[in-house]
Order: C-alpha cells, then structure tokens, then sequence
C-alpha cells in the first residue's frame, strides 16, 4: 500500500498498537470532541447506566478506532469489534448481539456498509435491547424474540451522510474528527517517538507533521520510516535532515500528496485545463472509482486548498497549479 494512504492493513495495526492511546486525556488534539466524549462517559457512569449510542465520522487515520477503543476503557468494559462489510447475514449481527455483557461496547467499523436486513435488526437492538431473529423459512418461519444486554453501540463511518436516516436518528451523540493541525501533528510525533524511544528534535517532528496529510495514522508510518534511515544512514536522531532525505527516498513530496492526489490534480491541470469537470469524468481519467476520488483523494485536496469542489464541478486551484510546477491560465483566478 502507499506510504501516504491513510487505510491500514492488518500488519501494520500490530505496528500501531505501541503507540496507540489508551484514555482520553493521551488523545492529541480534537479537544471538542474529547470534551463532548468525556462529559458523556462520566454522566453515563454516575447513573450507572451505558452512554447512548456514539456515532464517529470523519476519514480513515484520524483517530475513530482509537476513541472507540477509549470509551469501552474509560467506562470499564468490554468490547467487540467489527465492521459493516463484515456483517453479511443478520444472523452474524444477532449472534454478535446476543453474546454481548452487560454495558459492553460494540464497535462497528464502515457501518454505513451494512447490509439492510443486518441494519434493521441494527435498529431495535440499538432502541430496545432485543432482536427478533427469524428461525425456518416460508409460511413456517417464527420471529424468536431474544434479549440484548444494554449495550453502547459506536460506529465509524468516513461521512455520517452516508447512513441512513433511520441509522444516524438512532444515535444520541454524533462527533465528527477533523484533519489535525500541523502543530497537533507535531505533538503526536513527539508523543510517539518518545514511546517507541526514537530521538527527535522539533524541526524533525515539523518536517513530518507538514508532510501527514493532517492524518495521525501517516504521521506515525512516516515516523517508523525516518527512524529506519536514522538508524541505518545517519545517527539515530530524527532530524529535519534526516527526515527530508528519508522521505526524498520515500517519494513523499512537499505536502505529503500521493500517486493518486497527484494523478487528480495533474489530470484536472493537462486534461481538462484545471476544470470544471464533473466526479465521474475525473475519476475516468485516473482509473478510480468515483467514490475513491471523493471519499480518499478529495478532503485532503480541498483541505489543502488544491481542489474546489463547485456546481459545474471539480476545479484546480491556482496553488495546484504551482505545487504541480505549472503555470495557471491568465485570467483564471484572482
Ligand atoms: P481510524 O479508525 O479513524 O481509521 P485509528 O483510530 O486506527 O483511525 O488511528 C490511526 C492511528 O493513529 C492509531 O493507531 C493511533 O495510534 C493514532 N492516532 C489517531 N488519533 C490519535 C490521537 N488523537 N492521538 C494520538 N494518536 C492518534
């Protein structure tokens, strides 16, 4: 996989783990949320009873699985995780429902994946702590009602319009995780390269941060890269040197974009004249999905201010054009 993607594979959560936050108050940054999390957590505790559904949205990297895994140890509970595209019949969201302790979290990964049986049954968990699981076929099937025990439901989904409405209604807290700010970025690294017991001095942690793409989870896996170089072709100690030529070597550039950003926007600029052209054309002329394209490629683009997202559709800004070493258009912007 890329180095700048912000998915994960399974090899690379082992990595992860290390420096993974355990409570809420070693979560860096999104103080709102984490403020909003905790009053809720500590109310749910005094009445003795689990927090109300928790809904996370926002892209991959940034933190989702972590806060998930936060709630269930803030409150003292178990927790069982799965994920929407995992959960093919209702019969496995049932058993997985039915085997919950009391007050255990259940955390469901890409929930706006699930499939439409599995999310009806979904709902009247989330609502009454039961199920109706349907045992038989045709004019002999029976509906057997089954208990859940309370339970706090916490999904994760890249945009929370992609639920539902039925889904988004039955949760009672929903918070969205932002891009970290560059100097956020630089507290995580330090944070992490203290765990993981790598020397960094602060205008190394700089150069990384300003090349994550505003994404915890390529903040670390930059990280774990330039302290190879470190160690192997320098003196251990992560320097902006060191992190510059690490990266060099890596294919990182400047903003941290990848193959795909860059096919974007050098689409956008030498096909179609820095737009606007529509999603789907776009994602045509790079060989993607169109739902890749705008839910991978587009927020950080537009959060970096390199693409515009208008009504006559996707258009590259006069800073896409520089980073790309072209010259823009006379007239265009301004
Ligand atoms: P998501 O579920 O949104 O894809 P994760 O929770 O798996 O993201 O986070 C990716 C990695 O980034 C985690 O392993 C964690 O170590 C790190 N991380 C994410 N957010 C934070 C944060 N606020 N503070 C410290 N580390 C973080």
């Amino acid at each position: 996989s890329n180095l700048v993607s912000a998915y994960v594979s399974e090899a690379e959560r082992d990595a992860e783990v290390s420096v993974r936050p355990k409570r809420l108050d070693e979560f860096i940054a999104q103080h709102r949320v984490r403020d909003q999390l905790d009053l809720l957590l500590q109310g749910a505790m005094r009445r003795g009873a689990p927090p109300d559904h928790i809904l996370l949205s926002g892209p991959p990297g940034l933190g989702k699985t972590t806060l998930a895994n936060i709630v269930a140890a803030e409150l003292g509970t178990g927790i069982r995780v799965t994920s929407g595209p995992a959960i093919e019949r209702s019969g496995d969201l049932a058993a997985i429902l039915t085997s919950l302790a009391e007050g255990d979290v259940l955390f469901i990964d890409e929930i706006h994946r699930i499939a439409r049986p599995a999310e009806e049954l979904l709902y009247s968990a989330m609502e009454d702590f039961r199920v109706d699981v349907v045992v038989g076929k045709g004019p002999g099937a029976t509906a057997i009602p089954l208990d859940v025990e309370p339970f706090t439901l916490v999904g994760a989904t890249t945009r929370s319009g992609l639920l539902t409405g039925p889904m988004r209604d039955r949760f009672g807290f929903v918070a969205h995780l932002d891009f970290y700010a560059p100097a956020e970025l630089e507290a995580l690294l330090r944070r992490s390269a203290r765990i993981l017991g790598v020397p960094i001095t602060d205008e190394g942690a700089a150069e990384i941060a300003g090349r994550s793409r505003g994404t915890p989870r390529i903040a670390n896996r930059l990280l774990r890269r330039v302290r190879d170089f470190a160690e192997v072709r320098a003196d251990g100690v992560v320097t902006v040197e060191t992190a510059r030529a690490a990266l060099t070597v890596y294919d990182v550039d400047a903003l941290g974009l990848d193959r795909l950003d860059r096919a974007v926007l050098t689409a956008l600029v030498d096909s179609f004249r820095g737009g606007p052209v529509g999603l789907s054309t776009l994602a045509v002329a790079v060989g993607e999905q169109p739902d890749t394209v705008e839910e991978v490629c587009e927020p950080f683009l537009v959060r970096a201010g390199l693409l515009a997202r208008t009504p006559r559709g996707r258009v590259a800004t006069e800073a896409a054009w520089h980073h790309l070493g072209r010259t823009p258009p006379n007239g265009t912007f301004g």
